[in-house]
């Protein structure tokens, strides 16, 4: 291709489009000041709070001409100021960690490649990445070789497109969902979406350890089979989102074969304990699953977003979501993208889960999962006051409030100990559930320190003091 002279971009001015020709001298300043920013803004999280009070207001709509650099980065500036800071010790209320170092510079690359994951021909190693991590994934977790996945732009997703494959293979149009009480919110979602009647998700009840009642289940599943009535699937959580309760996956397996349903396991937080070899136990049964949603976003730190799908057999992905995709070329050797999941044009976003986990590796995999579940020991023994009922389920996230109090107890006490928190630069969550408000601690962020836990601890106790 010939470049001519007098077309040559002025170096002086923001060029919306890098130059083909050589390493774009606009671009890469711009990248740098970029990422000046960033490290500032990541480097100084500790001295701030993890939820800004005050939320810098940018201009919102195009100026007429467009600006310069200096005035995009002022702008970058004011949104990170207001941004959620979840680099800071004290955040701690939600399963959003600190972004993976290797995966924040993938993501960059990942903008910059503007690959299309719907076929193969717009992203052709990257499809075959993708692939290929999928069954990393499924062979880790214990499922078959014909297993396999798709990335996901979130948990909500995978779930859709989970019960959307169990749909197909029922090959119904409508049916019962059956989870727990406990089970995700985007569950309904799912039910809406897929148009199925109400009614059609039952959430059975929970044991005392918040993990799906076998007894419920089985007998709803009898029930649906005397009435003649069809279950598209048993939706398990590894993993609840307020107490990080593990439903009993074995047990469920078993009665899921027994009744030839699908089951589907969301495992968005609980699942990666499947990598580590030492905590796997704590997903005992997974391998079983039909199907199995799991969030590197949540505690590996891998940047959002980043959900996949496993399927025990991958083909049924294809069998729920081809269209035979009639203006693209078709695929050397894998699937297009966009004919085995239900999003079409995506963002190669195997990039930041790939590298995030290579830079990782095995061991920090589990260094990641063994210092939060750590954390939340310390933070358990910290705790210990006959005054606090502390729901944990097992994995790296706890559930408190006020043994004594009644709803409205806890509700006000959840409230000002939050604010007394927030003052202090912790940020805690304030879950409705089981009737009570409760405050709930995730410890899935790596620079909270014994320390911090202590201070954390101390402060929750003096105020049960001040007002039990
Ligand atoms: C977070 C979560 C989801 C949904 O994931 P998103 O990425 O937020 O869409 C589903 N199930 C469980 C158990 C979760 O905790």
């Amino acid at each position: 291709m010939h470049a001519s002279t007098d077309l040559r971009p002025d170096l002086h001015r923001l060029d919306p489009f890098a130059s083909p020709d050589q390493a774009d001298p606009v671009l890469r300043d711009f990248l740098h000041r970029a990422s000046d920013l960033l490290c500032d803004w990541i480097g100084t999280a500790s001295k701030g709070v993890p939820l800004p009070t005050v939320r810098p207001q940018p201009a919102v709509a195009p100026t007429a001409a467009g600006l310069g650099m200096d005035r995009l980065l002022k702008d970058l500036q004011l949104v990170m100021e207001g941004a959620y800071q979840p680099s800071h010790p004290g955040a701690l209320a939600h399963l959003d960690p600190p972004p993976l170092t290797a995966s924040i510079a993938a993501d960059l690359i990942c903008a910059g490649l503007n690959n299309n994951l719907l076929a193969e021909e717009l992203s052709p190693g990257l499809t075959d990445l993708e692939q290929q991590l999928c069954s990393w994934f499924c062979q880790r977790l214990g499922l078959p070789d014909q297993s396999g996945g798709v990335l996901a732009s979130g948990g909500t997703l995978s779930n859709l497109m989970g019960l959307v494959v169990a749909r197909t293979h029922a090959g119904v149009r409508d049916g019962v969902v059956l989870c727990s009480r406990d089970a995700h919110v985007s569950l309904q979602k799912a039910a809406t979406v897929m148009g199925l009647p109400d009614q059609a998700l039952q959430q059975l009840p929970v044991d005392s350890d918040g993990g799906l009642d076998l007894a419920a289940l089985d007998a709803a599943l009898s029930a649906l089979r005397r009435d003649g009535r069809c279950c598209l699937a048993v939706v398990a959580t590894a993993g609840t989102t307020v107490r990080g309760a593990v439903d009993p996956l074995d047990a469920i397996a078993r009665l899921c074969r027994r009744e030839r349903v699908w089951l589907h396991v969301d495992a968005a937080i609980g699942g990666v304990f499947a990598l580590w070899e030492p905590l796997a136990p704590l997903m005992e049964g997974l391998h079983q699953a039909d199907s199995i949603t799991l969030n590197p976003q949540k505690l590996l730190g891998i940047t959002k977003t980043s959900s996949m799908l496993l399927l025990r057999d991958r083909s049924k992905l294809r069998d729920a979501f081809s269209t035979g995709l009639p203006y693209m070329e078709s695929p050397c050797s894998v699937d297009h993208g966009g004919e085995v999941g239900l999003q079409g044009t995506r963002p190669a976003e195997v990039l930041k889960l790939w590298l995030g986990l290579r830079q990782l590796g095995i061991e920090g995999i589990g260094a990641v999962l063994e210092s939060a579940l750590e954390r939340k020991a310390v933070l358990k023994r910290l705790l210990a006051d006959d005054r606090l009922l502390v729901l944990d389920g097992g994995l790296h996230l706890l559930a408190l409030r006020p043994r004594q109090d009644d709803p409205a107890g806890s509700a006000s006490w959840t409230e000002q100990t939050r604010q007394l928190l927030m003052r202090e630069g912790f940020l805690l969550s304030r879950p409705s559930y089981d009737g009570h408000y409760w405050l709930k601690v995730v410890l899935g962020n790596p620079h909270t320190t014994s320390s911090h836990l202590q201070q954390l601890a101390g402060l929750i106790s003096q105020q049960l003091q001040l007002t039990h």
